[in-house]
């Protein structure tokens, strides 16, 4: 085994029988923190949880904190600390907030901390947890498109594990077991095609925020589910794949499975292709990453292959999804132009969800403000994450400004 997969390696006892340990949730009231909630309410003798975190949501965060018993709970809105004080008190809760308050709670010593915040807002907590050395179950894929080169240079300086909780990078970690990296020919991520799949360009030009947000097979968060609608995600996957399986970008591709079964491939150069399957159930991939390298039962529906009959298969668009194209040339640019492209789409999205602009006028405003980027030079990889941070904020800027004009 090479040195890339090294980290996924079987550690010597940890297939001894397992002990209790201490678990932090970075995003515990979205869409994979309550799916990490629900997993763990399952196996209470599994885990101490050490913080829970969540952006506005008080009362959600509050209740988790004290049926999961956690050390600390934080709520990224600095306006909302009384009331999380309040609805915690004589719990002996802990109750933190703003930025800061999420960097120390997820730097608290932990062995897993599940990082699922949603977009660039995770990239400061989920480093604060890889310096610390934790295993990271890494849904927040944002982080690497930011700033992957330095989010896995802490994480092998610090000795922290990454383990793709991301469905598709989850089945390619699991097809790549006991190969070495020379022996592979191409990585496949599977995309369900959204719901606009079979739409023309101008058909989704008209198309609603309600109707984007009715994902085929998954039920997730409103900003992944637009990505996943645009093919963005798929996009934005491709290169947070690139950073967890580094065998060269050219390696990489996207195909659409509606079905959304097949999860992920890789193809080796003898020809064979290993896939993972799969129920669209995110507690899959979860539970692969929070008991790896063990496997634990989940509630997860079991796979009837006779029941779905078919499984297809079908090339990406990319003259309907010009969102993935996009994010296909800032994988090649590399450099700051990914966390352009992030930034750029993070504000698009926000406000073709607020009805402020059209479903095709995102990817009109990310092209533009990757157009902006690169007149300005902007190619140069960023240094630290406070250039990170002003690359941010130079193509949030931009791309407020443009949809300001739409
Ligand atoms: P979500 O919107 O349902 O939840 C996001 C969580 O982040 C919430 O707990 C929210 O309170 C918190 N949050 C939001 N803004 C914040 C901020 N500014 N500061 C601190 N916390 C903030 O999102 P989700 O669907 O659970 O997705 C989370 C991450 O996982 C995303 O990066 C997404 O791409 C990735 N992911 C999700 C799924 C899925 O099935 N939902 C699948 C694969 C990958
Ligand atoms: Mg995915």
């Amino acid at each position: 085994m090479q040195d890339t997969f090294a980290r996924f390696e079987r550690e010597p006892g940890m297939a001894a029988s397992p002990e209790r340990r201490r678990l932090s949730i970075l995003g515990a009231t979205g869409s994979i923190g309550r799916n990490t909630l629900d997993l763990i309410g399952r196996d209470p003798d599994a885990f101490d949880i050490v913080a829970l975190t969540a952006s506005t949501n008080v009362e959600t965060l509050a209740s988790a904190a004290i049926e999961t018993r956690a050390e600390c709970a934080v709520i990224a809105d600095e306006t909302r600390i009384d009331a999380l004080k309040s609805l915690l008190q004589g719990t002996g809760i802990e109750a933190l907030s703003g930025v800061s308050g999420l960097i120390e709670a997820a730097g608290r010593p932990a062995d897993i901390v599940v990082a699922a915040i949603i977009g660039f807002a995770g990239l400061r907590p989920t480093l604060a947890a890889v310096e610390q050395g934790a295993t990271i179950a890494l849904a927040n894929k944002e982080c690497l498109v930011a700033a992957g080169d330095l989010f896995m240079a802490r994480a092998a300086r610090a000795g922290a594990r990454v383990l793709p909780v991301d469905s598709e990078h989850n089945a390619v970690f699991q097809a790549l077991v006991g190969n070495d990296d020379d022996a592979i020919a191409e990585i496949l991520l599977t995309a369900s095609g959204g719901p606009f799949r079979t739409m023309t360009l101008q058909e989704m030009k008209s198309v609603t925020p309600a109707q984007a947000l009715k994902h085929p097979n998954w039920s997730m968060g409103a900003k992944i589910t637009i990505d996943s609608a645009t093919l963005m995600n798929k996009g934005l996957e491709l290169i947070e794949a690139a950073y967890l399986f580094p065998v060269g970008k050219d390696k990489f591709g996207a195909i659409v499975h509606p079905q959304s079964i097949v999860h992920g491939l890789v193809r080796y150069i003898d020809g064979s292709v290993i896939a993972q399957l799969g129920p669209p159930d995110m507690r899959a991939p979860l539970s692969h990453c929070l008991n790896w390298p063990r496997r634990a039962a989940t509630p997860c529906e079991r796979l009837d292959l006779a029941a779905l009959g078919s499984l297809t298969f079908e090339p990406v668009d990319q003259t309907r999804f010009p969102a993935f194209g996009l994010a296909l040339d800032a994988m090649k640019q590399g450099g700051a132009i990914q966390p352009v492209l992030n930034a750029a789409n993070e504000i698009a999205v926000e406000w073709f969800l607020k009805d402020r602009i059209g479903f095709t006028e995102i990817a009109e405003t990310v092209s533009s403000v990757m157009n902006s980027a690169m007149r300005e030079n902007m190619s140069d990889a960023p240094a630290d994450v406070e250039e990170v941070l002003e690359v941010d904020a130079w193509a949030r800027a931009n791309a407020t400004e443009l949809v300001n004009k739409l």
